[in-house]
């Protein structure tokens, strides 16, 4: 069909639009229209107000595609819409250095700090009390990110003792731990500090003593068990005996003074009926003694009545 020029009009090729849409990330997916607002790929979308009612193509129905800067794993919740997403705004929950506390943040914010303030923002103000790696303390200094700086330089104070454990000191934790591993002292009885003072002369002599005293022991304890046949069953057949001969002994004791016992009886009765004998011999003759005066008394009566007269 042929068409003059006069007549010509717009018509549709039948082909894809493809125009930018307003949203600036999409294109038109309508077939070849009449197009109310052209927009090129460099396209710099302006807020859309109220341009889709006389927007002859599509509206995007997405929702928000773009990554955020910086990204997250949050996605935008927003309509495709042009420029940048606005600032993330979902909680973001992170431990402070030590662990105490949990801290809540913005998304955004929390990803816009430098790692100085972020460092600041997480720590909780308190002390760190995290076990040291290298001693039984715990970090004092505050909440602080990385490892603690206390691990080498511990300021606790630990007693340390001389081998003998009569000499006692106090010393830096962090001391006693270079000594342990220059002295290679683990296999001691380690984190007690026992051996990292060296014993001194009244020490040494006390040693000595004691050594001397544990041989004597030892040579008297071999005396005894070499004297003692046979060798086994030593120490209940001497027990065995003497518990025997002990309760012999005491039996003997027992018997003894029940029988001194009676005879202070005995001796106590005797000695009263020798009294009650006696006394009673007293008794007769002393009345005797007075029956022989009375019979001697009337011959001098007269004579008394004599001298009245
Ligand atoms: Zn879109
Ligand atoms: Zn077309
Ligand atoms: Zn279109
Ligand atoms: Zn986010
Ligand atoms: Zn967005
Ligand atoms: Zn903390
Ligand atoms: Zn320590
Ligand atoms: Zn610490």
């Amino acid at each position: 069909m042929q068409m003059v020029c006069s007549e010509s009009s717009l018509f549709s090729c039948g082909r894809l639009c493809g125009n930018i849409l307003a949203c600036g990330n999409h294109r038109c997916q309508k077939t070849c229209h009449d197009v109310a607002i052209p927009r090129n790929a460099g396209y710099e979308a302006k807020l859309p107000g109220n341009m889709d009612k006389i927007d002859s193509c599509e509206k995007c129905t997405l929702t928000c595609q773009k990554i955020r800067t910086p990204p997250c794993p949050h996605p935008c919740m927003q309509q495709c819409h042009v420029g940048t997403c606005s600032p993330c705004s979902a909680p973001l929950k992170r431990s402070c250095h030590c662990g105490t506390l949990s801290h809540s943040f913005p998304c955004s914010s929390f990803n816009n700090f430098i790692q100085e303030e972020r460092d600041k923002r997480l720590s909780c103000g308190g002390p760190c009390h995290r076990k040291l790696p290298n001693c039984s303390h715990l970090c004092s200094e505050i909440c602080h990110p990385g490892p603690c700086k206390m691990a080498t330089n511990c300021q606790k104070k630990v007693s340390v003792w001389c081998k003998c454990e009569r000499l006692k000191k106090e010393w830096f934790c962090s001391d006693v731990q270079v000594a342990f591993s220059s002295l290679k002292l683990q296999n001691l009885r380690g984190p007690k500090g026992v051996g990292l003072l060296s014993c001194d002369k009244e020490c040494l002599k006390l040693i000595e003593e004691q050594r001397i005293k544990e041989d004597t022991e030892r040579i008297r304890q071999r005396a005894s068990i070499v004297s003692e046949e046979p060798p086994k069953k030593v120490g209940r057949r001497k027990r065995h005996y003497g518990s025997h001969a002990m309760t012999e002994k005491s039996r003997f004791k027992e018997i003894t003074q029940s029988i001194m016992k009676w005879c202070m009886v005995v001796l106590l009765v005797l000695l009263a009926l020798s009294i009650l004998y006696y006394g009673v011999q007293g008794l007769y003759s002393l009345s005797d003694w007075m029956n022989e005066r009375e019979s001697k008394r009337p011959r001098k009566k007269p004579s008394a009545n004599f001298i009245m007269h």
